[in-house]
């Protein structure tokens, strides 16, 4: 009975979706750039990940981790980082070539600000490349110094 109990635990414990390397990675690079990553729920309701400009704190929502979408998630907030780099604690564009690919246009067109859609067709271009991760490292030591 009890054995069945932690065998039971066990498979829960392994189960349980874990922070990837990337995601570590680029937690740790955006930590060495002066950014606060909290992983909680963020102050706006149903949003995967926040960056407050203000404080450069960045809230990553643990339920990312089960949707594992946890790297793609930081990637997004990574490039608004850079972005905040980039205007000097303001938020700024940074001025990309690359654009978002098709299916996640409805994302950022439903901000109505134009400034805000730049801002986020940028960080949706970059979270659906395929070297998404490289990319937000580089832009990172582009802007962040
Ligand atoms: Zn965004």
């Amino acid at each position: 009975m009890i054995e069945t109990f932690l065998l039971n635990s066990l498979l829960l414990l392994s189960q349980r979706p874990t922070p990837e390397r990337q995601f570590l990675d680029l937690k740790n690079q955006l930590e060495r750039f002066g950014f606060q990553v909290v992983i909680e729920l963020p102050p706006k309701r149903g949003a995967y990940g926040l960056l407050e400009v203000a404080n450069k704190k960045i809230w990553i929502n643990p339920v990312v981790f089960e949707l594992h979408i946890g790297t793609q998630t930081l990637v997004h907030e990574a490039v608004h980082a850079a972005q905040v780099c980039a205007g000097k604690g303001k938020i700024k564009t940074l001025g990309l070539e690359v654009q978002p690919i098709n299916y996640a246009r409805p994302f950022f067109m439903r901000y109505t600000n134009i400034h805000r859609q730049d801002l986020e067709r940028e960080a949706y271009a970059v979270q659906t490349q395929r070297n998404s991760f490289e990319l937000a490292i580089s832009l990172l030591q582009q802007h962040c110094k």
